[in-house]
C-alpha cells in the first residue's frame, strides 16, 4: 500500500512540474487535431487536439491553430493510448532483423510489449538489451527476471527444493535483473522446472522483486485440474502476494478444459476477496477459446517430463511405466476436449492436422499417435479449451487486462487486441470503448507502476494510436496465423511515427524499459 502512496505523489508532482514550467506551445512536433480522444481513463471521449514535443505529450488542449511540422487530422478517428501488451513471446522476434520492428504488434496499436513471461528470462540475460538497444525495436519493450531460467542455470531442471546456497544464488539473480531494470519476477509453475518448485521458494524470489518495487507475474501452476486445480492456483498466486508483499499478475486468466469450466464466478471471488484485504492482485487474457502450448507440456504428466527430455523419452519407453503414463495421458486429453480439440500450428509435417486427423493417419490411439509427434519434434499446438461464459465472465473484471500471449502459429499473436475489440466492445456489448481502451492501456500502466506512458495525459510519453475503427478487425485466424490487423492509421511510439497513413515507417523508436529509472519515479 505504501507503494502505491510514494507512487501516486510522485506523478502529482510531475503534473505540478509539467503544468508550472510549460507556457502553452505553438509549435508542436507532432499535431494531432478532430480526433475522438480516449485518455485511457474511462471518462468520457472528447474531441481535443494534442500537441507532442519531442517524445512527450505536450498539450492535450492544443490550440488547431497551432503549427506543427507534422499535423495529423484524425477526422474520424479515435486517438488513444499506444496499448501496453503485458505478457507476449515477442523475445523470439525482437533481437532479430525484421522481428525487431514487431510489426505485428504495432498493427495491432500495441506501443509496449513485456517479454521474459512465463519465467523465460529473456535470451542471454540483461547484458543482451544492449543488442535490442543498438538494433533497435519498434515497440517498447519491458522485460521480466524468469525464475524457470534461473531455476535452471542454478540447479539444473531438478525436481527438488533448492540448498541454502542455491536459494541465495538464485537471489542474487533476481537482483541482477532488477538493477537492469525488470519489471519483476515471472514464473512458469505448470512448466518445468518451475514446477518443480513448491511456494515458498517462489515467495523468497518474489521478496526480491518486490524489495525493487517490481511485481510477480505468473503462468499459474495450474490453469485447468492436473495438480491443485485452477482455484488452488490463484490461491497460491495471492499467499504469494501477501507474503511477498508483492503485487501479483495471474498470465491469461482462464478456466482450461471441462473440468474447470464455469470456475470462473469462483476465481473472480476469490481475487476481489483478496483485493478487498489490500493483495495487489491483476489478471491479462486473449479472446480465444484455445490457448497455445506444445503437445508435450498438454499431454505428457510434469513427472515423465522432468530432468530432460531424454529422461522423458527413456521413461515413456520403460515397459514398467507404460500403462501408468498412458492412463494419465488419457486423462490430459479428456481434460482438454479429446484428440479433435487439439490442433498442430508450429513447424511440422502435421500442421493444420488434429490429433484425431494424426491418430487416423498413423492407424492408432490419440495417446501414441501424440507420443510420436513429440518424438518427432514436439510442434506447438493450440488446444481449444475454453468456454465463452468464462471467457466472458472474466473479460468484464475491472482489474482484468487484455494481454496476447503471443506466439508463433497462434493468430493471438498477431490479432489479439482489434479481436478483443470486436469481441468485447461492437459484437456484444460486454464492455464500453472507454474500458477497452482503458483496460488495453492505462491498466497495465497502473498495475506495473508505468508512470510514465498508458494515459494521454500532459508529460506522459507521447505513444498514441490513432484507430479507424470501421477497419480496426483481427485478419489472422489459425489457417493463416500471419496475417497482419487492420484498422491502425498512425502509431506514435516516443514522438515518432512508426506507422503512418496504414504504412509502417520503418522507424524503430521504441524504448528498452529501465522500471527503476523512470524519471516520473525519482
Ligand atoms: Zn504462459
Amino acid at each position: 500500500m505504501l507503494r502505491v502512496q510514494v507512487l501516486s505523489i510522485s506523478v502529482a508532482l510531475l503534473f505540478l512540474g509539467a503544468c508550472g514550467s510549460t507556457a502553452k506551445s505553438d509549435h508542436f512536433d507532432i499535431l494531432i487535431v478532430n480526433g475522438l480522444v480516449y485518455d485511457g481513463s474511462v471518462t468520457p471521449a472528447r474531441t481535443i487536439d494534442i500537441g507532442i514535443v519531442g517524445d512527450r505529450i505536450d498539450s492535450m488542449d492544443a490550440s488547431a491553430d497551432a503549427s506543427a511540422d507534422l499535423l495529423i487530422d484524425a477526422s474520424g478517428l479515435i486517438v488513444v493510448p499506444g496499448f501496453i501488451d503485458p505478457h507476449t513471446h515477442a523475445e523470439d522476434d525482437l533481437f532479430e532483423v525484421p522481428g525487431n520492428t514487431n510489426l505485428n504488434y504495432l498493427t495491432q496499436g500495441v506501443t509496449t510489449v513485456f517479454i521474459g513471461n512465463d519465467g523465460r528470462s529473456i535470451p542471454g540475460g540483461p547484458q543482451n538489451l544492449e543488442l535490442m538497444k543498438s538494433q533497435g525495436i519498434g515497440t517498447n519493450v519491458g522485460f521480466y527476471a524468469g525464475h524457470g531460467t534461473i531455476r535452471e542455470a542454478v540447479m539444473g531442471l531438478e525436481n527438488r527444493a533448492p540448498t541454502d546456497d542455491e536459494l541465495d544464488r538464485m537471489r542474487e539473480m533476481v537482483r541482477d535483473e532488477m538493477r537492469a531494470g525488470a519489471l519483476g519476477l515471472s514464473t512458469g509453475l505448470f512448466y518445468t522446472p518451475g514446477s518443480f518448485s513448491d511456494t515458498a521458494e517462489v515467495i523468497e524470489l518474489a521478496k526480491v522483486a518486490a524489495a525493487f518495487g517490481g511485481v510477480y507475474d505468473s503462468h499459474m501452476r495450474d490453469e485447468s485440474s492436473y495438480n491443485i486445480g485452477i482455484l488452488g492456483s490463484v490461491r497460491e498466486l495471492i499467499e504469494i502476494g501477501e507474503k511477498a508483499d508483492v503485487p501479483v499478475h495471474a498470465a491469461h486468466l482462464k478456466a482450461l478444459g471441462r473440468d474447470v469450466w464455469g470456475q470462473s464466478g469462483d476465481i473472480i471471488a476469490l481475487v476481489d476477496a483478496a483485493r478487498e484485504r489490500g493483495v495487489e492482485v491483476t489478471a491479462d487474457q486473449y479472446p480465444w477459446r484455445a490457448s497455445g502450448t506444445r503437445f508435450a507440456a498438454a499431454l505428457i504428466p510434469a513427472w515423465v517430463r522432468a530432468d530432460s527430455t531424454e529422461s522423458m523419452f527413456g521413461r515413456l519407453d520403460n515397459p514398467d511405466l507404460h500403462d501408468q503414463i498412458r492412463e494419465q495421458m488419457e486423462s490430459n486429453l479428456w481434460r482438454r476436449g479429446g484428440a479433435e480439440s487439439l490442433l498442430v500450428t508450429g513447424e511440422s509435417e502435421w500442421r493444420g492436422m488434429t490429433l484425431a486427423d494424426i491418430a487416423e493417419k498413423m492407424n492408432t490411439n490419440p495417446v501414441d499417435a501424440a507420443i510420436e509427434v513429440v518424438r518427432g519434434g514436439n510442434p506447438g499446438i493450440a488446444s481449444f479449451n475454453m468456454s465463452p461464459p468464462d471467457i466472458n465472465a472474466i473479460a468484464i473484471q475491472d482489474w482484468v487486462m487484455t494481454g496476447s500471449d503471443g506466439s508463433t502459429g497462434h493468430p493471438r499473436k498477431y490479432a489479439t487486441f482489434p479481436k478483443a475489440y470486436r469481441d468485447f466492445v461492437t459484437d456484444s456489448s460486454l464492455m464500453s470503448m472507454e474500458q477497452f481502451v482503458h483496460r488495453s492501456s492505462a491498466l497495465a500502466a497502473d498495475s506495473f507502476s508505468l508512470c510514465d506512458r498508458g494515459y494521454l495525459l500532459d508529460g506522459r510519453k507521447a505513444d498514441v494510436a490513432i484507430i479507424d475503427l470501421e477497419k480496426y478487425r483481427p485478419v489472422a485466424d489459425f489457417d493463416n496465423p500471419t496475417r497482419l490487423s487492420t484498422g491502425v492509421a498512425h502509431l506514435i511510439v516516443n514522438g515518432v511515427p512508426a506507422i503512418r497513413d496504414g504504412k509502417p515507417t520503418g522507424e524503430l523508436p521504441g524504448e528498452v524499459i529501465d522500471r527503476q529509472n523512470l524519471e516520473c519515479n525519482q
